[in-house]
């Protein structure tokens, strides 16, 4: 617990560490030398986010979106580090010329959108949370994070990434964290962790589909499709239709992500794995909303919310603690013989996971 009543905000980032700390051992200097910077950046937000991040949040809110509008607003860090930099768009201004600053901000409303139309949700925090966003990032930036606060993207390097408003999962992602923060708050290590990476990609999928209307059939299922550089060798950063085949890059080495629990992998880096193993709950998730068919965001969307969002699922859930409250929410919503509480079923046990 902490100070602001349980309230602990995490440094996210959508590129997990294990990546940059490959990139920065290459002999090119022009693929180290931005891979280390953004990684010596990281280590200093996280730091900086422990000491500033209770007594910020606990500082009332100036102002809420309406009912059903969001309240958003775009700055440019104009390349330096200082957030959140020169505000270039507010809510209902018209698109500018920086196509950069319009993709972060319909991205925000399409985060926006998801939440309020699918979930009746009311903004991140569900009480009407202005949206902030800042755009170009440091120099070479190769990340894109929520600090607890806002959105932050990178321009990439232009080597290995390029501009991370180029994906709408990427947006949903990271603003996901902002709702698990608000909700179930899982803790960001190890199995809880992933779920935590786990529920970002759902949704940040999700908010894909809901802004393209597409089906489970259609949809790419790819986090961060649009931000691999041409040159690299690979679609997206993940996939949860086939987790561990997202890329396979001389320079980025081979997407570490199991679909099973037997492949799980057990590390101590990457908060233990949290964007390695969030594969498994990825991969379920695809498995009950193809299953199902029809749009994601219905069914196995609105199981998949009724558990994060429920109150009873723990801060430090094991995968079988969120298999388990799934089946209860499908039975709960739709009943016990229905396809929905047999699809979550078979999914996890497809992925391995045991339900105690
Ligand atoms: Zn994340």
């Amino acid at each position: 617990m902490t100070t602001n009543g349980g309230f602990e905000p995490v440094f996210c980032t959508v590129v997990p560490p294990y990546v940059l700390d490959k990139l920065a051992q290459h002999d090119d200097p022009a693929l180290s030398g931005p891979a280390q910077r953004t990684l010596v950046r990281d280590s200093e937000l996280r730091a900086r986010r422990r000491v500033t991040a209770e007594f910020r949040l606990a500082a009332a809110p100036t102002a809420k979106a309406p009912s059903d509008q969001p309240l958003r607003t775009i700055y440019d860090a104009e390349h330096r580090t200082e957030l959140p930099g020169t505000k270039v768009r507010g809510e209902g201004d018209d698109p500018g010329r920086d196509a950069t600053v319009n993709r972060a901000y319909s991205g925000l409303g399409a985060t926006f959108d998801l939440y309020l139309k699918a979930y009746l949700r009311h903004s991140i925090d569900g009480d009407g949370l202005p949206l902030d966003a800042t755009v170009h990032y440091d120099e070479g930036y190769n990340n894109a994070f929520w600090n607890g606060e806002q959105m932050v993207f990178g321009d990439g390097d232009g080597e290995i990434f390029v501009d991370f408003t180029n994906s709408i999962d990427v947006i949903g992602h990271e603003l996901t964290h902002g709702v698990t923060q608000y909700t179930a708050n899982l803790t960001y290590y190890g199995q809880p962790g992933a779920l935590n990476e786990s529920m970002s990609d759902v949704f940040g999928s999700l908010i894909k589909q809901y802004s393209l209307g597409q089906t489970a059939a259609e949809a790419d299922w790819l986090i961060g499709a649009g931000i691999l550089a041409p040159g690299v060798t690979g679609t997206a950063l993940r996939s949860m239709k086939a987790p561990g085949t997202a890329y396979d890059d001389d320079v980025l080495g081979k997407d570490p992500q199991p679909a099973t629990m037997d492949d799980y992998v057990r590390t101590g880096r990457d908060n233990g794995g949290v964007h390695i193993n969030s594969g498994i709950p990825n991969h379920a998730f695809y498995l009950v909303a193809t299953a199902l068919g029809g749009h994601a965001w219905e069914k196995a969307g609105q199981i998949w919310y009724d558990v994060l969002t429920g109150g009873k699922l723990k801060e430090r859930a094991f995968f079988s603690d969120f298999a388990k409250l799934t089946v209860k929410a499908a039975r709960e919503r739709y009943g016990d013989g229905g396809d929905e509480f047999q699809a979550v079923q078979k999914a996890w046990e497809q992925v391995g996971v045991r339900i105690l």
